[in-house]
Formats: C-alpha cells, structure tokens, sequence
C-alpha cells in the first residue's frame, strides 16, 4: 500500500498505515503531520487554548498523555505537565509509570511536577480503596482531580489537558447512556470551562483513536508504559472499547459519529439541571459543593482515623 498523501506530490512512499474512517493510507512522515495538524486544527476550533497561554498536561506514563505532551511541546505551546504518583506497588506500575514520565520530560526539555499520594496520604491507591470504600477508580480520580487542580492553582496555568482519547470518550459516553446519567453526559465535552476555583479542562485528544496514539509514540520514540494499570482489570470500559472496536470494524468512522453527534445533535438539548453552587472548603480551601469539609478531606479524616484506631490497637 501507499502513502496517498506522498501520492498526491508525485512521490511513491510505503504507507505504514491505512485509517479506514479516513479513507487514507500515510507513511510515516505524512501520518506524524497529519496527527500534528489534526490536532492543532481540534485545539484551534474547539477553542481550547492559544499559543501564548501556559498549559499543565495531566501525564500517567501511558501512551495517549505522553503523546499529547511530546506534541504540543514540538508544536510550539508553553507545556508543563504533572504526574500522581498513585502507589500502585503490584507489577511496579507506578514506579515504572513514574520513570517513563520523567525521561521524557528530560528528553524534551519540560517541566515536571511530580506528586506522591503516599507521601500526601500515607498510603497508595489500592489502600486508600479498602479504607474508603470506593472503587479504586472513583477514588484514584478523586485524588487526582484534587492535585492537578492544586498544582494548575498554583502554577497559574490557564487550563489543564488530558490524554483522553476517542476511545476512552465513546467508552465513557456509552457507560453514561446506559444508566441515561444525564448529569454525567452534560459534563462530557472536548472542553469544559473554568469554574470558580477548577482550572478550565480540556481533551485535545478525542479526534485520535488509541490506536494512532500509540503509532504517534512508535514514530516518535516515546517510551509509555504497556502495563494496564492492575486495578483496571474487570472495569466495563474495557468490555465497551472491545465492543466499539468490533463496530469499527464493520462500519468505519462509527467511533467519530458516535461521539461528535452526540456533542452536536443532543449534548446542547440537555437540560442543565445542576444547581449544586461551588464554595470553599473549610480546611484546604479547596471548590466543592459540600457544605462541610470535601469529598478529598473527608478522605484525609478517614485515613487519619483508621490509623489511630489500627495504633489504639496495638497498645491494648
Ligand atoms: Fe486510577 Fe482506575 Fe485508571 Fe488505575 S484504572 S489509574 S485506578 S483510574
Ligand atoms: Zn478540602
């Protein structure tokens, strides 16, 4: 096969990859511009951020993150990013996600915030999961909402980006329409903006499927980790992106439809019901809609809790 695009100057190339929704063969030098572009047009017409204004990319070590901040650095925009480290000791996922983040910071030249759980907390994700009582998802994306937040706060940066990608979105969406969680589909959208004290939030990846995120990485060297996060096993988003892919398959481009006329044809006729109003949080400060301490504190309590009853324990 070749590459179309290389076809279209009169050159013959070999294409390293057909995109069926695109109709579109490219090699390797034309599919590392196509992604480029592609992506400066999504963040350009979604109106996520401009060239000038300072973005915290939220980096797990995962193909799709590091993807987006190797790309926006070489694109040109003022790019820091930040990783939690969640403390997952099993298949060392978080030490071997925390090395694969910090190497390409340095190869790339950007800055790095790095944040640990435990030693915020005292314990990692699968612990903080038993003593809370949520699942680890729930409460590992509560944890992590709350630093980037903080660290976006704090290094004033204009709005935070994440490597969600078009797979992770239908996923996700199709999870919400299953249980009609309207609430949950109004908040699901390329861009969300800045509400009182939560930085405005933006997924420049949702045009790319995982599968041209990691091509992205393969051309580009970028060393992510192949692990699955351990505790992601059994999670339905996964049974949903295996369902999607077979759809693809036999109807190309159901992925994108799926997705971005949802976001044109019926996320505007949601009712926004929501009139939940955001205060400060008594001890960190933080926006919640409690009208105690938050949902992160009220974890910090109940660690700190246990742990006094686990030492009462050992005393008697
Ligand atoms: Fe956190 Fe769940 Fe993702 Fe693992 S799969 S990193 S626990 S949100
Ligand atoms: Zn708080």
């Amino acid at each position: 096969m070749k590459c179309r695009r290389c076809k279209d100057k009169g050159i013959s190339s070999k294409a390293i990859i057909f995109l069926p929704h695109h109709n579109l063969s490219l090699c390797k030098n034309c599919f590392g511009e196509w992604y480029e572009y592609r992506l400066r047009q999504t963040i350009k017409k979604t109106r996520m951020f401009t060239p000038g204004e300072k973005i915290l990319v939220a980096v797990s070590g995962g193909k799709d993150s590091l993807a987006l901040w190797y790309a926006l650095k070489k694109l040109g925009y003022k790019v820091d990013a930040v990783h939690i480290d969640l403390g997952i000791k099993e298949k060392d996922y978080s030490l071997i996600s925390r090395e694969k983040a910090e190497n390409l910071g340095k190869r790339i030249k950007s800055h790095l915030h790095i944040v640990s759980i435990k030693e915020h907390l005292g314990e990692g994700i699968p612990e903080l999961h038993w003593l809370s009582g949520r699942s680890p998802c729930s409460v590992c994306g509560l944890v992590k909402r709350y630093f980037i937040n903080l660290i976006a706060k704090k290094g004033s940066y204009s709005c935070v980006a994440t490597g969600h990608n078009l797979d992770d979105e239908v996923a996700t969406l199709f999870s919400n329409l299953l249980s009609w969680d309207v609430d949950l589909m109004i908040r699901q959208a390329p861009v969300l903006p800045e509400k009182k004290g939560f930085a405005r939030r933006v997924k420049p990846l949702v045009r790319f499927t995982e599968k041209e995120d990691l091509l992205y990485c393969l051309i580009h060297e970028i060393d992510y980790i192949r692990e699955e996060c351990p505790l992601a096993r059994g999670t339905s988003s996964l049974l949903y992106k295996r369902l999607f892919n077979e759809v693809e398959q036999t109807s190309p481009g159901s992925k994108l439809r799926f997705y971005f006329n949802f976001q044109t044809n019926l996320r505007p006729l949601l009712p926004n019901k929501s009139t939940a109003r955001l205060k400060s949080c008594p001890s960190c400060g933080q926006p919640t809609t409690s009208d105690n301490l938050c949902a992160f504190c009220r974890l910090k309590e109940r660690v700190r809790s246990v742990e006094a009853q686990k030492k009462q324990k050992q005393l008697d």
